[in-house]
């Protein structure tokens, strides 16, 4: 009779003594395991501590009782195997109950010992409050802290971070999330990654990203964490999550082979290099599916399946593990977020190159058809190769049916299809659960536009890597009262063909709409009518916005809250209350309704709206700002976005357009006649800083001051060659501003804005905006625009042209006059 030992408990041991149970009832199985479970769902664990799952027990798949009666396997818990005699073949074994040791021999030997979650040696880090979450008894200790605990900081931003996070943000606690790296989610590539960070800041979780801890100290009421940028967060607890190590110290000890990482080599069959010991699950390097290297990947699925190889091969089988392409999903609040193969980032750290090697696509589309209810949009990403052969990996992150479609490219992945096959697949379709096209299929087609030049798409920061191209919003003016891109030129795609004279043929183009879809005709349009550089931007506003805005808290903030309408004007019995349900609308559908109906109400009358397009929640914002409406609440029910309007502000008379700035005595004038950034900066906040004590802000900009209202994009427009010189050689926005002192070559205004971000401060962008925003009235000075060569199509929207007579206007009204 063979005897097998098995060393480790859970996913990867316990699957291999099932299964070789299965194949040998003559089998000798004895079980190891140092804990005191078996076989439980450590996946399960965050979501029993945020109060998910309900039950313990439930996450107890098998009892040692249930594996020796079922499977007549020896399983001895609190079993710890100390070392391995290989030439014996033996195992050292103590048993903890009872702290006696003793000897196991074997005929073959499997080590499924797993991983271990790291525990870095920063000052502090061994306080009680600072815990790791990877097994039973630590679920134990941090469920029973969290029921005293108010708050917690989570430090790691992977998926097991995040699943934690969010339980316990479900379980009531405050949570800070620190991440070393700029995003969250490492499998996601960053522009991927935003949509999870402002999904984060949106359910209340603190997201420190690019920062890292220093060091821990806990006074006996908490704990403080202090950040490596000098932040300090203070938590009653702190869940660790910054990676594992492989529990490989036997394997090493014994004299099997490790990688540098700790990772322990076996061949295709699993087996170590004694061929009487096979070695699966965590503690192993896998073969990376995609580039057929050497990779090491902690997931459940993987270890599951190796602990069955092994099984099958010590039966007598001759079982092959093809290697592991990192297929995996997280659950983020209400998102959901999965990848499979490769990212960019790894595509580029192998020195493949875009163009050449890979190419990638983005998509967004809703989850199922948009007209039945709950259609809620997913972006995905693919990257394939340039020759059309291999699929390197995808992600996609969306609320609705990611799942689904991230294992659709894994196994289109797996079986070796190229992207273009993803348009054949023929998936199943009703309306409940897809569309005729389904994402997938989608992603097969504009796969299959880029292969053959049909269409060019552009990366998400294309508009910074090339600042000269114009953008092109196709999008109906009204969606762009909602969002207008910065320095685009719109022209409408339904006024695209006749008015392409406006446009010069020369130029690079960039062309934007919602989602992609209406962009992607304008560049058909464009390519077909002598324009030879068109790119779409690929995800429309909805991915630029998540990939482009910092400032989620100015746009993503509770309304300010509403005025009461004047009773004098109507009384609240006239005022009509309507609802509007948008659910199931794609961008930009919820906005247009909403300004269509917002036109047929009256001063003081209310207008609910709910929405399934996440975007909604942010465009209500920043419309309602613009159009001088009131939002008096905008939150999520049910899975939708609802926000209710008031049309007006109370007792000012609203219409839907843009409101004007009121004149009132106590203004403030500011005549900005440098160009330079710190000199702007000040300006603008000594502007906001009025605004806020409720005071009207004038803004004249004269001479090299208007280079900070420049669109910060080439726009299409002709000039003279002294112009067009003329306007190359000045900075273009307020983004190029440089400092008046020690700028050294721009180093020093890049190290002022590095500063200032660290320190949280709003950059000379936002200042700008918020201070729009917020009324002040910018006027550029005709007169300068004119010797300078500056055209009105070159300024940033919501500029007035005016001559000083405007601005002399205003300065009577105030009582403070600035020149800057
Ligand atoms: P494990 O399942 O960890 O089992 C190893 C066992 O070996 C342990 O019980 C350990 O006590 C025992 N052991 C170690 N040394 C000895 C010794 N000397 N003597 C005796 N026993 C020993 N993966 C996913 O794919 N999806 C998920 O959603 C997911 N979520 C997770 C959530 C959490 C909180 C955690 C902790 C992990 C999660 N994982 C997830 C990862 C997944 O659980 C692991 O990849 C998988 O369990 C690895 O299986 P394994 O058999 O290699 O190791």
């Amino acid at each position: 009779m063979n005897k097998t030992l098995i060393i480790g408990g859970v996913a990867g041991g316990a699957s291999c003594a099932a299964r070789l149970r299965r194949l040998d009832e003559t089998a000798e199985i004895v079980l190891l395991e140092r804990g005191a479970y078996v076989s439980y769902a450590n996946c399960g664990l965050p979501y029993y501590v945020g109060g998910v799952i309900r039950s313990r027990s439930a996450l107890l798949v098998s009892t040692p009782e249930e594996l020796r009666e079922r499977f007549r396997i020896d399983v001895r818990t609190e079993h710890e195997a100390l070392s391995i005699d290989r030439a014996n073949k033996t195992v050292t074994v103590k048993d903890l109950k009872r702290g006696t040791t003793y000897t196991e021999a074997y005929d073959t030997l499997v080590i499924a010992t797993g991983s271990s979650p790291l525990r870095p040696p920063i000052p502090g880090i061994d306080s009680p409050r600072i815990r790791s979450l990877w097994t039973v008894p630590d679920t134990d200790a941090l469920k029973k802290l969290t029921e005293t605990a108010a708050s917690a900081v989570v430090v790691g931003g992977g998926f097991i971070g995040l699943e934690i996070a969010e339980n316990l943000r479900h379980a009531g606690l405050h949570v800070a999330l620190v991440e070393a790296l700029d995003q969250v989610m490492a499998p996601l590539d960053f522009e991927m990654a935003q949509l999870l960070h402002e999904e984060l800041r949106g359910q209340g979780v603190d997201l420190h990203l690019g920062d890292g801890v220093d060091a821990f100290a806990d006074d006996g009421q908490g704990v403080t964490v202090r950040l490596k940028s000098g932040a300090a967060l203070r938590a009653d607890l702190v869940v660790l999550s910054i990676g594992v190590r492989p529990n490989s110290a036997l394997a090493r000890d014994c004299g099997l082979t490790l990688n540098a990482r700790g990772g322990v080599v076996v061949d295709e069959h699993l087996r170590s290099a004694d061929p009487s010991i096979y070695v699966v699950g965590d503690v192993i390097e896998v073969e990376d599916f995609v580039f057929g290297d050497r990779a090491m990947l902690a997931l459940a699925g993987p270890a599951n399946k190796q602990g069955r190889i092994a099984a099958d091969n010590i039966a007598g089988g001759d079982e092959v593990y093809r290697g592991t392409q990192g297929t995996s999903v997280a659950k983020v609040f209400d998102l959901t977020a999965a990848s499979t193969g490769a990212n960019e980032k790894a595509l580029i750290r192998r020195g493949l190159v875009k163009g050449e090697d890979y190419e990638t696509l983005v998509v967004t589309q809703n989850h199922h058809a948009g007209y039945y209810p709950g259609a809620a949009p997913m972006l995905l990403k693919l990257l394939f190769s340039c020759d059309g052969k291999k699929i390197f990996g995808a992600q996609i992150v969306g609320r609705e049916g990611v799942d689904k479609r991230i294992d659709d490219i894994a196994v289109a992945l797996r079986l070796g299809a190229g992207p273009v096959a993803l348009k054949e697949l023929e998936l199943a379709y009703a309306p409940p659960y897809s569309s005729a096209k389904d994402p997938v299929n989608m992603a097969g087609f504009v796969a299959e536009n880029i292969l053959n030049g049909l269409v060019r798409l552009a990366d998400w920061n294309e508009t910074e890597t090339d600042p000269e191209a114009v953008v092109l919003d196709v999008r109906e003016e009204e969606e762009t009262v909602a969002y207008a891109l910065p320095g685009a030129v719109n022209i409408p795609l339904g006024q695209l063909r006749a008015r392409l004279g406006e446009l010069d043929r020369e130029a690079r183009y960039i062309v934007f709409c919602a989602v992609g879809v209406r962009s992607y005709n304008a560049a058909r349009i464009l390519s077909q009518n002598g324009f030879a550089k068109v790119k779409v931007y690929p995800g429309g506003t909805r991915f630029y916005r998540s990939t482009h805005e910092s400032e989620w808290e100015l746009e993503g903030a509770p309304p300010a809250p509403a005025q009461e309408p004047d009773p004098t004007e109507r009384s609240t019995s006239d005022m009509k209350q309507i609802t509007l349900d948008c659910c199931g609308m794609q961008c930009p559908g919820p906005i247009m309704e909403v300004y269509k109906n917002i036109c047929a109400l009256s001063d003081g009358d209310q207008l609910e709206v709910s929405a399934s397009d996440p975007g909604f929640a942010k465009d209500i914002v920043s419309w309602c700002r613009r159009t001088g409406n009131t939002l008096v609440s905008n939150e999520r029910k049910d899975g939708a976005y609802v926000a209710v309007l008031r049309k007006g502000s109370g007792a000012a008379a609203a219409s839907a357009k843009p409101v004007a700035v009121q004149d009132t005595p106590q203004g403030k004038t500011i005549i900005v006649f440098d160009g330079d950034m710190d000199k702007v900066l000040a300006s603008f906040i000594i502007a906001n800083g009025a605004l806020a004590m409720g005071r009207p802000v004038t803004m004249f900009f004269t001479f090299w001051g208007l280079n900070a209202l420049r669109k910060d994009r080439k726009q299409p427009i002709k000039k003279t060659a002294v112009e067009r010189m003329f306007g190359a050689m000045l900075p273009r926005g307020a983004r190029r501003l440089k400092l008046s002192k020690l700028n050294m070559g721009g180093m020093g205004t890049a190290m002022m804005r590095k500063i200032m971000k660290d320190k949280h401060i709003d950059s000379l962008e936002d200042l700008m905006k918020k201070a729009m925003e917020n009324g002040v009235k910018l006027i550029a000075c005709s007169m300068s625009m004119d010797v300078m060569g500056i055209r009105k199509e070159e300024l940033i929207d919501g500029v007035e042209i005016g001559g000083v007579g405007a601005y002399l206007g205003d300065a009577e009204d105030s009582n403070v006059n600035l020149f800057i």
